[in-house]
C-alpha cells in the first residue's frame, strides 16, 4: 500500500509530521483505545490521532449524534441551533471564556487569534516560544525545532517561508519572564499579543513553572498586549476547563481543536465577550465555508457531554501518572536513564535525561534513539506510541488496557539493554 500510495501521494502521507515514521501502518478501523492495521493487528492506541480522540473511536454517543445530524443536513453555511447550543456549553466550562468563535484546525484558530489581537491592539508584532507548535503558517512555525545554533534568533522550519512573512514574529526561551520582559522592554508599543502553549506538549510537555503563565499574562497586561493561549493540546484535556481551570489563570484568548470534537475537524477561539469588539465594530473579519458545520458541531456537543461525565479526568489523570510511575520504575530496574513530564492525560518520555527539561533547550540532550528503539519494541507488544515522546491518555483507556500496557513495557525496556 505504501508503494502505490508513493506514486501518486508525495512521500505517502498527508501530514509531514507522519513521515518517517517506521514501519509505515495502514489502519482499517479503530474502535474504542484501539487501532486495527490491515494485517488484522490490534494495538493499544496512545497516539490519539495526535490528540483529538480522546473518547475514542466508534463512540456510541458520537456515532448517534453524528448519525442524527447527517439526515438533517451536512452543513448550511448559515445560522443554527447546535453553534448557540456549543457555545452556551463552551462557555459553561472555560473559566473567563465569555464568548467563541468556531472554525476547523487548530492552525487556523491560532490564525484567527493573532488577528483579533493585532486588530485590538492596532499593532503587528507578536511573541512566541521556541519549541512552541502552533501550526504550519509561515507566521508562527517559526523556532518550532531550533538547532542549538539557531537558538535566540527567529528561524524558519522548512523551504517556503519567506523571511517578510515572519518578521513579526519574536522568540523568546519558555519559562524565563526576563527573557520576555526584555523582548517588550526592545520593542515598545509595538507587540500586539504573547501566544504561548499553556504546557509545552510539542516540546516534551514541559510544565510551567510557579506563577510564569500568570506572569505573561500580567506583562501582557503591563505593555496593552493580548495573552493568546493556545490550548489546541491543553483544551478539553488536562481539565474539562483546560489548562485555566488546570492552572486557574485567564488569559485574554485561548485556542482550542483536537480534543474539542472526539476527531472530527473543529476549533475554536474563546475569550472575553470584550476580546470580540473589533468584529462587531467591523474593525476586522473571519471567516471560513465550513465554520460551525452542523455535523461537526454535533460531535463536539457528545464529546464534550462524554467528558463532563463525573469522574472522567481523575481516571484519565490517575491512568497517566500510574503509567508514568511504571515506566519510571522499569528504566531505573534495569538501569535505564529516563524521566517523565506532564500530566496524566499528555506526557512526555525523556530516554537520557534525568529530571524533566524545563523548556526547549532542555529536550535538545534527549537519547531520541532509544525512545524510537523503545517505540518499535512497543509497537511488536501491540502498543501504538507517538515517534515523539509524547503519550496520549483517553477517557477509553481502561484497566486491562493499563495493565496490558505495562506489562509490554516491561518487555520493550530489556529488550533496550539486550
Ligand atoms: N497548536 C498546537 C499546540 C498544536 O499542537 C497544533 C497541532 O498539533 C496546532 C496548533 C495546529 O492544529 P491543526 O493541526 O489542527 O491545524
Amino acid at each position: 500500500m505504501y508503494r502505490r500510495a508513493l506514486v501518486r501521494i508525495p512521500d505517502g502521507v498527508s501530514s509531514s509530521m507522519r513521515k518517517n515514521v517506521s514501519p509505515v501502518l495502514y489502519f482499517e478501523r479503530g474502535d474504542g483505545p484501539f487501532f486495527f492495521d490491515v494485517d488484522g493487528n490490534r494495538y493499544i492506541d496512545y497516539t490519539l490521532a495526535w490528540g483529538p480522540l480522546i473518547v475514542g473511536n466508534n463512540h456510541p454517543a458520537i456515532n448517534e449524534a453524528v448519525s442524527r445530524q447527517l439526515a438533517r443536513g451536512y452543513t448550511f453555511g448559515a445560522q443554527h441551533g447546535l453553534e448557540i447550543a456549543l457555545a452556551e456549553r463552551m462557555t459553561s466550562v472555560l473559566p473567563g471564556v465569555e464568548q467563541v468563535l468556531f472554525c476547523n484546525t487548530g492552525s487556523e484558530a491560532v490564525q484567527g487569534a493573532l488577528r483579533l489581537a493585532r486588530a485590538r491592539t492596532k499593532r503587528d508584532k507578536i511573541v512566541k516560544f521556541e519549541g512552541h507548535y502552533h501550526g504550519w503558517m509561515n507566521n508562527v512555525l517559526v523556532s518550532y525545532k531550533p538547532s542549538p545554533d539557531q537558538l535566540g534568533t527567529p528561524s524558519p522550519t522548512c523551504g517556503g517561508q519567506p523571511q517578510h512573512e515572519y518578521a513579526d514574529t519574536l522568540v523568546a526561551p519558555w519559562n524565563d519572564l526576563q527573557a520576555l520582559e526584555d523582548l517588550f522592554r526592545e520593542n515598545p508599543g509595538e507587540i500586539a499579543c504573547v501566544l504561548t502553549e499553556p504546557l509545552l506538549a510539542n516540546s516534551g510537555c514541559c510544565m510551567p513553572e510557579e506563577g510564569y503563565l500568570q506572569g505573561i499574562i500580567d506583562l501582557c497586561r503591563a505593555h496593552g498586549a493580548v495573552s493568546v493561549f493556545d490550548e489546541v493540546i491543553t483544551g478539553f484535556r488536562v481539565a474539562l476547563g483546560g489548562a485555566r481551570a488546570f492552572f486557574g489563570v485567564l488569559p485574554d484568548l485561548s485556542v482550542y481543536a483536537k480534543a474539542m470534537a472526539g476527531g472530527f475537524t473543529m476549533a475554536a477561539i474563546g475569550g472575553s465577550a470584550e476580546m470580540f469588539d473589533v468584529l462587531r465594530n467591523r474593525e476586522t473579519m473571519h471567516a471560513g465555508t465550513y465554520n460551525g458545520s452542523p455535523v461537526n458541531l454535533a460531535a463536539a456537543l457528545a464529546t464534550l457531554g462524554i467528558l463532563g461525565a463525573e469522574g472522567v479526568y481523575d481516571r484519565m489523570h490517575a491512568y497517566g501518572d500510574t503509567l508514568k510511575q511504571h515506566l519510571a520504575d522499569e528504566a531505573r530496574r534495569n538501569g535505564i536513564l529516563l524521566a517523565a513530564s506532564g500530566p496524566g492525560p499528555v506526557f512526555s518520555l525523556h530516554f537520557g535525561l534525568e529530571q524533566a527539561p524545563r523548556n526547549y533547550t532542555g529536550t535538545l540532550s534527549l537519547d531520541k534513539a532509544l525512545y524510537e528503539k523503545f517505540r518499535v519494541a512497543m509497537l511488536q507488544e501491540g502498543i501504538l506510541l507517538l515517534p515523539d515522546g509524547r503519550w496520549y491518555i483517553g477517557a477509553t483507556h481502561t484497566p486491562e488496557t493499563l495493565e496490558l500496557t505495562m506489562e509490554a513495557a516491561g518487555k520493550a525496556m530489556k529488550q533496550l539493554i539486550s
